[in-house]
């Protein structure tokens, strides 16, 4: 004989002021199998607590609902309750009487009435709950990152430090990500490689960081505590173990030079290549499309060079298993490249500013390099198509970004801010030359940036036009940039011998098919969704997928490693148990009615059911059947609307459940 206790909370005013919740406490005091009902002001508070476990031993409760906010706030809270008492926290159900009620609601009488049919609802249900268990996973205390720039790097070494072994995959031939090849970060000016290479060789050289470059992730398979991830090692030609990185192959390499990946095109490289001198590994890689030997079979230069013996022209792509219990996604981010054919989107649109037309129209990321003391020009400013110092740059920020029309709606965050780096740099390194920056309105908001962004105005002389750009075209050897200056309320001219494109920040390359290997969702424009922008920020739809820096949204290099280390202490957080504990309201199969149709497993969204074969003790086949993986299984209840037999059932909903409450309700 069911005996429930219902639990009206007022939520100070929250529910209160629209609910007349003594009114509805008396109405459930009357529904069938309620024994004891109660209103209170405050029931999550310790008090509200101590009196819903006193009834619980008091009348003997077999069942509690408590009728307050939304499951999402306090559904743990309770149930922890009634654990206390030994009553199965799944036998406390929840009656949300905030969200769906008091706060939607203004006419107090009928909302009144329809908290009291809320939680008949609820009193139906849990009249048909039983008592479950929280399902044990175990978990390998290995974790993958994917990604090794800095957020990667960061979530790396923090893993790594606290004593659990790393898994890294990056996809370039070296770590260290956009922020390897950047001159100086704001807004401190201080060097970027500087700050950055320390941390690369930290990885390269950690014992328990096992590093594979050049290599993706091809497949994920298992769940929470349990991937097997194949990671695909490209080819590189060159034996890393027997190669002592020095350099007598490159330097011999007699290959056309390719444009440099690392210098974003603004600077050459050979076909066996280091793509930078801090690169870690500091282990070249052929260019299989570049070389001589691999493309036309003659050659073969660097192998009579390398005193190493380490070039291997037979070597082979190759696919290797790493077990993990946690991933962190740390892909980064590419520049919006107007124009270029490597960026197919309907976004290319950006035609006026002459990108792929003028040599001297570059993006942020390329005048980063030619800034640079690493870069082709070793940081001297020359302008691309004839190498002389420009007395005139225009900036212009927000190309591609807070333009619904052509670009994307976002504001991608950093370039106010490196746009002012860039206007200091040039001018601190040609201190005749001009600076313009067209700009929509400045975006400074972080510690000492607007005061940064000031300085570049006030100090260094930027000059600055709000409005926007329309038409750049070329007259004698000039980039003639027409523009608006929309406070001066006057058109403006500004005569450029190099105009820089901040352009938008977004995902890198593939991210959406990896985030369909995760099983993690992705927006509209490709960035990885977290699972609360509030509360769960690096968190994931997927368990045990965690994600940080600029793949979940426009970021800085700060707030990228603040988000690294958010994603290494929840990962930690996970390996600090000796085994993983998930909800049980999960679905489970009734093999014998099951008619192997398998619809479930072509529906279901997390690949959670798989076929299995039912045999008698000789191994004879009885039955073919789907089954659920517990560890995979999200509790969507897909399967079970898509079953025809009526073979699965999600526990803690069951038809009898959804039923009870409906038929309490009509
Ligand atoms: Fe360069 Fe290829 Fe010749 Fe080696 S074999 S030196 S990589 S072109
Ligand atoms: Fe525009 Fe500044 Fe936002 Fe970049 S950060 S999109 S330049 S407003
Ligand atoms: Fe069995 Fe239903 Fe799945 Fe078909 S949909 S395989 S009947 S559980
Ligand atoms: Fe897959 Fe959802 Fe069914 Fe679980 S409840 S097996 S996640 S469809």
């Amino acid at each position: 004989m069911a005996r429930i206790g219902v639990f009206v909370c007022w939520c100070g005013e929250n529910i209160a002021r629209n609910v007349d919740c003594g009114k509805v406490s008396e109405a459930a005091a009357k529904f069938p199998g309620v024994v004891c009902s109660v209103d209170y002001k405050y029931m999550c508070s310790d008090p509200g607590q101590a009196m819903i476990r006193e009834r619980i031993v008091k009348d003997k409760l077999t069942g509690v609902v408590v009728a307050s906010c939304s499951p999402h706030m306090h559904l743990k809270t309770f149930r922890k309750a009634a654990e206390q008492e030994g009553l199965n926290p799944y036998l406390v159900e929840m009656a949300n009487i905030r969200e769906h009620c008091s706060w939607v609601h203004h006419d107090k009488e009928k909302a009144t009435a329809k908290a009291i049919e809320l939680i008949r609802m609820s009193v139906a249900k849990v009249m048909y709950n039983h008592p479950l268990d929280p399902i044990r996973v175990p978990v390998t205390k290995r974790a993958l990152v994917i990604g090794g720039g800095v957020a990667g790097i960061q979530a790396a070494l923090d893993i790594a430090d606290a004593g659990y072994e790393v898994v890294m995959v990056e996809r370039e031939p070296s770590i260290g990500g956009k922020m390897a090849g950047l001159s100086e970060t704001f807004p401190t000016l201080d060097c970027s490689q500087c700050i950055l290479t320390p941390r690369m060789v930290e990885v390269g050289q950690h014992p328990k960081i096992r590093l594979h470059t050049y290599s993706e992730v091809q497949s994920v398979e298992g769940y929470v505590g349990n991937f097997k991830v194949n990671i695909l090692k490209r080819a590189r030609y060159v034996d890393m173990k027997k190669c002592t990185g020095c350099g007598a192959c490159w330097n011999a390499c007699p290959s056309k030079k390719t444009l440099s990946e690392f210098d974003f095109g603004m600077g050459t490289r050979t076909a066996i290549y280091v793509p930078f001198p801090q690169a870690v590994p500091a282990r070249p890689v052929i260019d299989a499309n570049a070389c001589l030997m691999l493309t036309k079979g003659k050659c073969g230069l660097c192998e009579k060079k390398c005193a190493a013996k380490a070039i291997m022209f037979d070597d082979k792509d190759q696919v290797v298993t790493e077990e993990v219990g946690a991933i962190v996604v740390a892909t980064g981010y590419k520049l919006y490249s107007i124009g270029k054919e490597q960026d197919r989107s309907k976004l290319a649109g950006y035609g006026e500013y002459g990108y792929d037309k003028y040599k001297d129209v570059i993006d942020s990321l390329q005048f980063e390099r030619i800034v640079s003391a690493s870069g082709p020009t070793n940081g001297e400013i020359k302008r691309p198509s004839d190498g002389k110092t420009p007395k005139s740059v225009v900036f212009i920020q927000c190309v591609g970004s807070r333009d619904n029309a052509k670009g994307m709606a976002y504001c991608s965050k950093i370039c106010c801010m490196y746009t002012a780096k860039h206007t200091m740099l040039y001018k601190h390194k040609v201190h005749d030359g001009e600076a313009h920056v067209f700009y929509m309105d400045i975006r400074a908001g972080g510690k000492n940036y607007d005061e940064f962004v000031r300085r570049a105005i006030e100090q260094d002389g930027a000059k600055y036009h709000r409005g926007r750009v329309s038409k750049i075209t070329e007259e004698n050897g000039k980039l003639i940039v027409r523009g608006v200056d929309t406070l001066a309320n006057e058109p403006v001219t500004v005569e450029a011998d190099l105009v820089v494109l901040a352009s938008a920040m977004r995902p890198a390359d593939n991210v959406e098919e990896l985030a369909q290997k995760l099983n993690v969702g992705y927006d509209e424009y490709g960035f990885l969704s977290e699972s609360h922008p509030k509360l769960r920020p690096v968190e994931t739809n997927a368990a045990g997928v965690f994600v940080c820096g600029a793949c979940q949204a426009p970021k800085d290099i700060p707030e990228a490693v603040a988000q690294a280390s958010a994603a290494a202490s929840k990962v930690l957080g996970m390996f600090s148990k000796p085994e993983l504990t998930r909800e049980p309201e999960i679905a489970v199969v009734n093999e014998q009615t099951c008619a192997a149709c398998f619809a479930c497993v072509r529906t279901c969204p997390y690949t959670a059911i798989d076929r299995a074969e039912i045999r008698d003790r000789k191994g004879n086949l009885i039955k073919r059947t789907a089954r659920v993986n517990p560890g995979l299984c999200m509790g969507c209840g897909t399967c079970v609307a898509i079953c025809p037999s009526k073979s699965i059932e999600l526990e803690g909903f069951t038809e009898q459940q959804i039923y009870a409450q409906i038929g309490s309700l009509v």
